[in-house]
């Protein structure tokens, strides 16, 4: 009878595990909210929102982007190109561009994680990808097509995995960038470094600009490195930019919350401490 009753019990349990994970697994998918441990993810909400509803943001992103216009058109200079050396005077030009934060901005993602406590998920991150309704961040669209009608050639260099491409490219063409191909788009196969696949570009490209979200997305230079020597390398070339490396503002995630967390994996608590204490007092 006692066995019975133990049996009984575990079935119970199990059936209740098992339909919490079906439930978790399926209802995320189709964007209700998962029944799912809750994640101390509030405070990324201030710089969600500032994103979507600062015109501050908004202003930035452009000023960004006229900047790159700017550099652009200097360097079709003729001054500028007999400022170069010769073997660079007839290489084709390039621009590379970051996607996520940088060309594509994916906050409505960010925010129904914040909405719903969930952590970042790289099934949900897919999902939200397949949807392929991601909006330009404003000025992209007109600067890279620009870009394109002066004959240079427009890279996107992101950290997407590569099964995510075909809807990657979907949405840049979506919302308007001209010439995006299966060349130009390039995402991560192996590494996240991003190093190789810039070297391979300047293989055969002049690469005049560089814009990202994320120092990573310029130089390795900036990779894995602490917070005060990341603040190093970026006052070491603090000429630099502007002019060939163009950021774009992301407080909502990034390499600089993770070099906050020392790169490590820690707990939901452990981050919250770590962030309390990189806060600076009077
Ligand atoms: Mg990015």
């Amino acid at each position: 009878m006692k066995a019975k009753k133990y049996i009984l019990s575990f079935g119970l349990v199990a059936a209740s595990i098992l339909s919490t994970y079906f439930i978790t697994h399926t209802t995320a998918q189709q964007g209700v909210p998962a029944v799912q441990a809750s994640v101390d993810n509030e405070y990324q909400a201030g710089a969600t929102l500032w994103m979507q509803k600062a015109g501050e943001y908004r202003s930035l992103a452009y000023q960004a982007f006229n900047l790159a216009r700017w550099r652009l058109d200097a360097d079709f200079d003729k001054k500028n190109i007999k400022k170069l050396p010769k073997v660079d005077r007839k290489r084709p030009r390039a621009v590379i561009v970051d996607i996520d934060e940088t060309v594509l901005d994916n906050s409505p993602a960010q925010a129904f994680n914040i909405k719903n406590r969930l952590p970042f998920g790289v099934k949900d991150w897919y999902a939200w990808g397949e949807m392929r309704k991601a909006k330009a961040i404003p000025g992209a669209v007109d600067f890279l097509n620009y870009a394109n009608s002066k004959g240079v050639r427009v890279f996107f260099v992101s950290n997407r995995d590569n099964v995510q491409k075909q809807a990657t490219i979907d949405n840049l063409k979506n919302v308007g960038f001209a010439n995006v191909t299966e060349e130009n788009v390039v995402l991560r196969t192996t590494e996240s470094s991003k190093e190789a696949r810039r070297q391979a570009i300047a293989a055969k490209y002049r690469i005049v600009l560089l814009m990202g979200d994320n120092l990573d997305d310029l130089s390795n230079v900036f990779e894995r490195k602490s917070i005060a020597d990341r603040f190093g390398e970026v006052d070491k070339v603090k000429d630099d930019w502007g002019k060939r490396w163009i950021v774009l503002p992301n407080a909502m995630y990034g390499t600089w919350e993770s070099a906050i967390y020392e790169y490590k994996a820690l707990t939901d608590a452990q981050k919250s401490e770590k962030r309390v204490n990189a806060l600076e007092l009077p």
